[in-house]
């Protein structure tokens, strides 16, 4: 069942990401037609090459392999069609790639994309919040502090935010966007593809209320939908805010909750609370 060899070259392929049905007639014959495939985890992704009929051999590729795992498949790139698949979507999208990708450009390696199924894409296509400017995040950060951070530099852009994330973390993390973003229109789409897959909307808020206590299965991308369209904040407001802000906090902690409930840049807040801090206007 394999197909003529492709022409040498690096190969990157998108698998399904639940449904085996959403593999592109294309990426089936590329996986055929390899001779060898990188795969981010080879138990995972034996039962799809099966399904496909690839008999190619697989090797485990992550970014963090070294740099003489790198070297090796560069120097097979010469002479052979190799293609990098990931456990399930678009690899390089959260998934190992990017620094393969960099060396194989860098040594003039030929490079195809078979687009297909990811994760971000899709969740988009089902929330109904706005698309036309998007920010994807992958994951937040685990620990409190840090993904509060995270959430406070992007509370001022203009776009919506795309977000993966676990169950078991989900109420925590709607909680967290809820506190560093305010009022906004959220999606938690779930299981996309599959038999359970879900799609339930409402504001950061409600969501999460509904999931504090009910984390649910599977996989899970959070869309959150763009600040809402407002008069820009006057120097006047913005010094109000942070006034009340900096009699409690650090400017940075300061900046981050009025750049949020402002929905301007932090960087804007930061620099006027140093400002004001340094003015003594707090006195
Ligand atoms: N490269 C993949 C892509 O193109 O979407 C993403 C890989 S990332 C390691 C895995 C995360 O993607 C999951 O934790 C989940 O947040 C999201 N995801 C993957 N498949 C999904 C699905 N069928 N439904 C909802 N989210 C999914």
């Amino acid at each position: 069942m394999n197909e003529t060899p492709l022409a040498p070259g690096l190969y990157i392929v998108a698998t399904p990401i639940g449904n085996l049905g959403d593999l592109s007639v294309r990426a089936g014959a590329t996986l055929r037609g390899v001779e060898r495939i990188l795969a981010e985890d080879k138990r995972v992704s034996a039962k799809l090459l099966k399904h496909v009929g690839a008999t190619a051999p697989m090797t485990a590729y992550h970014d963090h392999s070294d740099e003489g795992v790198r070297d090796r498949i560069l120097a097979e790139l010469g002479s052979k069609a190799i293609a990098l698949i990931c456990d399930a979507g678009t690899p390089l999208i959260s998934d190992p790639g990017y620094k393969l990708v960099r060396a194989a450009r860098a040594a003039g390696v030929s490079i195809h994309t078979i687009p297909g199924p990811c994760a971000a894409v899709a969740a988009l296509t089902l929330a109904g919040l706005p698309t036309d400017r998007f920010l994807f995040l992958g994951f937040l950060p685990a620990k409190a502090r840090a993904r509060s951070e995270a959430i406070a530099e992007v509370a001022g852009v203009r776009a919506s935010l795309v977000l993966y994330e676990s169950g078991p973390r989900l109420g925590e993390a709607l909680a967290a966007l809820a506190e560093g973003l305010g009022h906004r229109g959220a999606a938690v789409a779930r299981e996309i593809s599959k038999l359970h897959e879900e799609c339930v909307t409402g504001t950061l808020a409600d969501l999460a209320t509904r999931y504090a206590d009910a984390p649910p299965r599977g996989e899970i991308v959070i869309v959150v939908g763009p600040p809402p369209e407002r008069i820009a904040a006057s120097d006047d407001d913005l010094d109000t805010a942070l006034i009340a802000a900096l009699a409690s906090q650090s400017p940075s902690r300061a900046a981050a909750e009025v750049a949020a409930a402002l929905s301007i840049p932090r960087k804007r807040a930061y620099a006027r609370a140093l400002e004001l801090v340094e003015g003594d206007a707090l006195a």
